[in-house]
């Protein structure tokens, strides 16, 4: 199991700069997590808990995890990220000591996030489950129980990610559990107008390229396929130099570097 730590190795090195169109998730993010981890006295002035769970929800590719990593990195929390079915299946037989132990070690390390993505696998309805699915329901049990029982409140916080929310148990949503949510939708225009310029930020661009087109013409797309858009758009723009690379050579020439730019026509492709 993986632990990356506060900022380290990369792994954490989003900022709220990198995600775009979510304005409103990440502000509503920000007073539920970021507030509560940095800042606790406000809360116990105002006499209000601060969340234990938050949820996530939103289709694959929306910036679910991107929110999370940003929000790690500001508060400089510990970071656990662990994933639904890792849990459930490389170590299936051994899951709630797995769980157990994640939630020693944040409260250990507070203040501290823990993410679990694709939470679904975990914690699935618990009426859709069969006799044969025992495991399940105790891991189910488990994460309830040590919710219920996370003494540093506001300083352990618990966020799921899932696409489908009506998968999940309802006893994780009650009131001390995962009792606020943040729902991430598919960007709009100007989301997805956001979300190439933060893409296209370190690729050499060509005058005729008007990223305001792409994003009238990108309906549907989502972040990550505007970032795999941008990507498709530079390799196409490598391709057309390859031919002139000379392999025998050990460096580029300038000049040659020079004429690598990306044109509205390579994003059409
Ligand atoms: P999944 O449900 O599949 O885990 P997710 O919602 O967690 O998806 P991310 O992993 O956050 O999606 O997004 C994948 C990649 O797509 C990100 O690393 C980022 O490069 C890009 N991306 C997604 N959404 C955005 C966004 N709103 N702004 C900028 N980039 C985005």
């Amino acid at each position: 199991l993986e632990l990356p730590k506060k900022s380290e190795g990369g792994v954490n090195l989003v900022t709220y700069e990198d995600i775009g169109g979510l304005g409103t998730q990440v502000q509503r993010i920000r007073e539920m997590i970021e507030l509560p981890l940095k800042y606790p006295e406000i809360f116990d002035r105002l006499g209000v808990e601060p969340p234990k769970g938050v949820f996530l929800y939103g289709p694959p590719g929306t910036g679910k995890t991107l929110i999370v990593r940003a929000v790690a990195r500001e508060t400089d929390a510990y970071f656990i990220n662990i994933s639904g079915p890792e849990i459930m299946g490389k170590f299936y037989g051994e899951s709630e000591a797995r769980i157990r132990n994640i939630f020693a070690e944040a409260e250990a390390h507070a203040p501290s996030i823990i993410f679990i993505d694709e939470i679904d696998a975990i914690a699935p309805r618990r009426e859709d489950m069969g006799g044969e699915k025992q495991v399940e329901k105790r891991v189910v049990a488990q994460l309830l129980s040590l919710m219920d029982g996370l003494k540093s409140r506001g300083k352990v916080i618990v966020i799921g990610a899932t696409n489908i929310p009506n998968a999940i148990d309802p006893a994780l949503r009650r009131p001390g559990r995962f009792d606020r949510e943040i729902s991430v939708s598919v960007p709009d225009r100007n989301g997805r107008l956001e979300i190439i310029h933060i893409h296209t930020r370190g690729i050499p661009l060509s005058d005729d390229v008007d990223l305001g087109r792409i994003a009238d013409i990108t309906h549907g797309f989502v972040g990550a396929d505007l970032e795999a858009l941008a990507r498709e758009a530079a390799m196409t723009a490598l391709r057309r130099i390859l031919p002139k690379i000379d392999f025998e050579l050990s460096e580029i020439p300038y000049e040659l570097l020079t004429q690598l730019e990306v044109t509205m026509e390579n994003f059409l492709d």
